[in-house]
């Protein structure tokens, strides 16, 4: 208010101050003289007139700035709760990991840039014995566990996601079949060494079975998937805990 009230001011006083400046300049040229009455008009008038005037328009100017601040706070927000919630709708709920349909749509832009990589699909093993022995929340929390745990091994440019209920999928980006298996390997053996605990502390062993497939640049996603798939179902059928490619 201060603010408005002090730049009020001053704009009357150079109107006080143009005024001034045009009657003595104009006055005497036709003839009068500027002093009395007229004088005292001639410093009122402007301060009068100015002053109210002035002060309303910097108080209008202040609310529109105060407003257009509200309004481009507002926005970010809403920008900020929108990215929020493109992000949460990418996850998967449990495990924090994408889910089944971003991590197809990560997958295809994968392959439409033409990036090769190793397509892991994984499944734990007797999971069902873990709900039926232990329950469904400490079968909960492994999922969560093996969410972490594949997290903690994808590098930055690879992804992870839950394709379904105890299954997950991993894109190892640009590495070699080679690589694939050994990563692969590397993992199963993660979750076969996991600390996992209920929680009044009975651990409880994990496994999984992988099934792996070499995706050369410009792959077939759905074919990717499918080929990881049946490669899962041989790793099942050899017996489990194991990886086959
Ligand atoms: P296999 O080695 O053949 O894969 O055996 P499995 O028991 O892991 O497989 P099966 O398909 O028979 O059972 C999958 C189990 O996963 C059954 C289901 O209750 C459990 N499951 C699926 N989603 C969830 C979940 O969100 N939370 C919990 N706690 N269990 C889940
Ligand atoms: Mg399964
Ligand atoms: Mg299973």
């Amino acid at each position: 208010m201060s603010r408005i009230l002090a730049k009020s001011f001053a704009v009357s006083i150079l109107a006080l101050l143009a005024t001034l400046a045009i009657s003595f300049t104009f006055v005497p040229m036709l003839g009068g003289e500027v002093s009395g009455a007229g004088l005292i008009m001639t410093i009122a008038c402007p301060l009068v007139v100015s002053f109210p005037s002035s002060a309303i328009l910097f108080w209008q100017s202040e609310r529109v700035r105060r407003a257009n601040s509200a309004l481009a706070e507002a926005n970010d927000k809403l920008a900020e709760a929108y990215r929020q919630l493109h992000n949460q709708s990418r996850r998967d709920a449990l495990t924090g990991v994408l889910n089944r349909l971003a991590f197809s749509q990560e997958l295809h832009t994968f392959s439409t840039s033409g990036a090769p990589g190793g397509l892991l699909f994984i499944d734990l093993d007797h999971f069902k014995s873990i709900n039926d022995r232990f329950g469904h929340a400490t079968g909960d929390n492994a999922l969560r566990a093996i969410g972490q745990l594949l997290t903690s091994h994808a590098r930055e440019a690879d992804i992870v996601g839950r394709l379904g209920g105890e299954e997950f999928g991993v894109f190892l980006h640009s590495v070699t079949a080679e690589h694939m298996l050994d990563r692969s390997h590397r993992i199963r053996e993660a979750i076969g060494n996991l600390e996992f605990r209920t929680e009044t502390g009975v651990r409880i062993a994990l496994g999984a079975s992988i099934g792996a497939f070499h995706c050369a640049a410009g792959f077939d996603p759905s074919r990717a998937l499918a080929t990881a798939d049946t490669n899962l179902y041989r790793a099942k059928s050899t017996g489990r805990n194991t990886v086959v490619a």
